[in-house]
């Protein structure tokens, strides 16, 4: 599993980028290693990967030519507790994210607690359920700190909502692991010109857990941003599938259990 790491900060400079609907950024890591940051701009947001927030086009306006600024990743919920509030969802998709919280739950330390009128002032970092008008559901990384938005598309299925808490709760995409080259296969040409970015690994804002999992409930699937319906990920092993979203792999629980164990002590 790929995780967040505990503590990290970036440098970041905005750079021009010519195309409308991406932008892009530049950061240090911690070895003052350059790497570019390319996102897509959607409903007010710079997202990468399809589905991960890194932050509201406004935050990124506003950051000078060089600052430092919080980790992409955030940081691990205090004690494994993860208040959470519902916005304006349907019954279904309230529905969906009650079922993948209770994956969550009933098979890791995490827990997930409502916030009432009677309770909100202890939890000031919270996560917000918000309906998205569009095809894809999408979450930050890690505990951003305050109100933090995930976005639940319409009709959206309880282990899509299982992989968004994933993210929410600290796990990257499997296939942006350091060592993904050893395990899958990137087929670059069969994937959408625009959408290339989305296989950049990001090594410098996560730590890698475990072995590489291909039965991840964080792994793309095989069609990931496909230009021509054919596949852009193949897995080396051949025995196995990748991209499923029917149940938590044995390693997502572990990788929780081993990132929430260390905060519970
Ligand atoms: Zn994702």
């Amino acid at each position: 599993m790929r995780i967040i790491k505990y503590v990290f900060f970036l440098i970041v400079s905005g750079v021009g980028f010519s195309a409308e609907n991406f932008g892009n950024f530049i950061y240090y890591d911690s070895q003052a290693r350059a790497k570019e940051i390319i996102y897509e701009k959607e409903d007010g947001f710079a997202v990468v990967e399809g589905d991960i927030l890194v932050k509201k086009l406004s935050q990124i306006d506003k950051i000078p030519r060089a600052a430092i600024i919080r980790q992409i990743g955030g940081e691990r919920w205090v004690n494994g507790e993860v208040p959470y509030k519902f916005g304006d969802l349907s019954e279904e998709n309230k529905n969906a994210v009650l079922n993948a919280m209770h994956l969550w739950e009933t098979q890791t330390v995490i827990k997930f607690i409502e916030i009432t009128t009677e309770n909100a002032h202890n939890y000031p970092d919270y996560l917000l359920f918000v309906s998205f008008n569009g095809k894809n559901s999408s979450s930050f990384v890690g505990k951003q700190g305050g109100e933090q938005i995930v976005k639940i598309a319409i009709s959206c299925k309880p282990f899509s909502a299982a992989h968004e808490i994933g993210h929410a709760i600290g796990l990257w995409h499997e296939q942006s692991r350091a060592d993904r080259d050893k395990y899958v296969t990137i087929l670059w040409d069969n994937i959408d010109e625009d959408y290339k970015f989305n296989f950049n690994q990001h090594i410098g804002d996560g730590q890698d857990l475990l072995e590489y999992d291909y039965d991840s409930l964080m792994h793309y699937s095989a069609y990931a941003f496909s230009k021509n319906g054919q596949q852009t990920i193949t897995p080396v092993n051949k025995d196995v599938n990748i991209g499923q979203r029917t149940h938590l792999s044995d390693k997502d629980i572990a990788a929780i259990m081993v990132m929430y164990a260390r905060s519970l002590m």
